[in-house]
């Protein structure tokens, strides 16, 4: 079974989101982390969770939202990590890579409550960091942060190495599948146990469907890069990939 760690099914109907996990269970994805952005998308993603088995949770503000937050975000988070199918909080993060992001001042207290948070509710993080994706590893560790996944990483070696020395998850997305993408020379060099995929849906839709709208049941043609890669058996690194998430995030699906 595949699992895909984090996607972005809030814009969807209830419709769509049984459609949607309809085709994920036809191919073999059995499990999905719907991610929320804000406080928002937080409550939409919490009522997802509730109606679907095989839909888990993290809710948090993005480093995009925290020019925007109300000032009752706190307790309200808080009360949605009481959730049991809330299971990380995410995705959260710092981002110096885009000229429309609040800048790194307003972004860097909102993370570093959230990552408090996290710590007090002994949970996870899912970390959005681009451009500053060893520095933010940094800031975790000080934080004492046991467990975070970096979502989506584009980073370098250098950073790739601190995550994992930090005992922390990297998630690949379908840039995984792009032709010139500098993560495919990347993987070999990070120990599997460390490894999890993701579609970042809507986005990134991973080859053929480069360009297209993603949805979850297209995470396998990532897993099946995975494998391409690291010349191993499809099935093997499937099994690794759901072992690596399902223990990591303590849940049993
Ligand atoms: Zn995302």
């Amino acid at each position: 079974m595949w699992i895909d760690a984090h996607a972005h099914l809030y814009d969807l109907t209830d419709d769509q989101i049984d459609s949607t996990i309809k085709e994920a269970g036809l191919n073999k994805i059995g499990l999905i982390v719907s991610t929320a952005t804000n406080m928002e998308t937080s409550q939409k993603v919490v009522r997802q969770c509730t109606m679907n088995d095989s839909i888990y949770g993290a809710a948090g503000i993005s480093p995009f939202d925290t020019e925007s937050i109300e000032n009752t975000w706190y307790a309200t988070l808080e009360e949605i990590l009481t959730q049991p199918k809330i299971i990380a909080l995410g995705e959260i993060g710092l981002d110096i890579s885009n000229p429309r992001y609040p800048s790194l001042e307003t972004q860097l207290p909102i993370f570093g409550q959230q990552l408090q948070l996290a710590n007090e509710h002994n949970l996870p993080v899912v970390v959005h960091s681009r451009g500053y994706e060893k520095e933010t590893a940094e800031i975790c560790r000080k934080t004492s942060v046991k467990r975070a996944m970096f979502h989506c990483f584009t980073g370098d070696y250098d950073a790739a190495k601190k995550i994992i020395d930090n005992g922390y998850l990297i998630s690949f997305s379908g840039i995984l599948t792009f032709k010139n993408a500098e993560i495919r020379n990347l993987l070999p060099k990070i120990p599997i146990e460390h490894i999890v995929i993701e579609t970042d849906t809507p986005y990134l839709a991973p080859v053929p469907f480069r360009g297209k709208r993603n949805y979850p049941a297209l995470v396998r043609y990532t897993g099946k890069e995975v494998a391409r890669i690291l010349n191993m058996d499809v099935e093997l690194v499937e099994k690794q990939l759901y072992h690596n998430f399902v223990t990591y995030f303590n849940v049993q699906p």
